[in-house]
C-alpha cells in the first residue's frame, strides 16, 4: 500500500506516527489527556506514561479510562484518515464521553462504586 506520508496527522509537528507519539507525546493527545488528568505530562515511554495516568486517576476504574481516551484518540485520527473528518478535542471528547457511559451500562455495579460520581464531573 502505497501511503503519502507515515507522519503524524494530528499535528503539526511533522514527526512518525509512533504509538508513544500519536497516544502520549502528539499535542493532540496531550491535551487529551489533560481533559483527565490536568497535571499529565508526556513520560519516556508507554509504561511510564500508563503509570503516571494510574496515579492521576486514582480510581480503581484507570484502565477503563486509559483505554477509552486512547480508543477516542485512535477512533478520531481512523475519521480523519478514512472519512475526512477533521479532528478536534470536542469531537475526540464526545467520543469518550459516548463509549464511557456504555461502559457504564454495561459494568458491574458494585465494583465501580465511584463511576457515577466520576463520570458526572466529564459530563
Ligand atoms: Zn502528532
Amino acid at each position: 500500500m502505497d501511503v503519502p506520508s507515515y507522519n503524524c496527522i494530528m499535528c503539526d509537528e511533522n514527526v512518525l506516527e509512533k504509538r508513544d507519539h500519536l497516544f502520549f507525546h502528539c499535542k493532540f493527545s496531550k491535551t487529551c489527556w489533560r481533559y483527565l488528568c490536568p497535571n499529565f505530562s508526556a513520560k519516556q515511554n508507554v509504561h511510564a506514561n500508563v503509570s503516571h495516568i494510574k496515579e492521576e486517576l486514582s480510581v480503581p476504574f484507570h484502565v477503563e479510562i486509559m483505554t477509552l481516551c486512547a480508543w477516542s484518540i485512535w477512533k478520531t485520527r481512523n475519521d480523519y484518515i478514512s472519512n475526512n473528518v477533521i479532528p478536534s478535542f470536542y469531537r475526540c471528547r464526545r467520543l469518550f464521553k459516548e463509549e464511557l457511559n456504555m461502559v457504564f451500562h454495561r459494568s458491574k455495579r458494585k465494583k465501580y462504586v465511584n463511576f457515577e460520581t466520576w463520570i458526572s464531573l466529564f459530563r
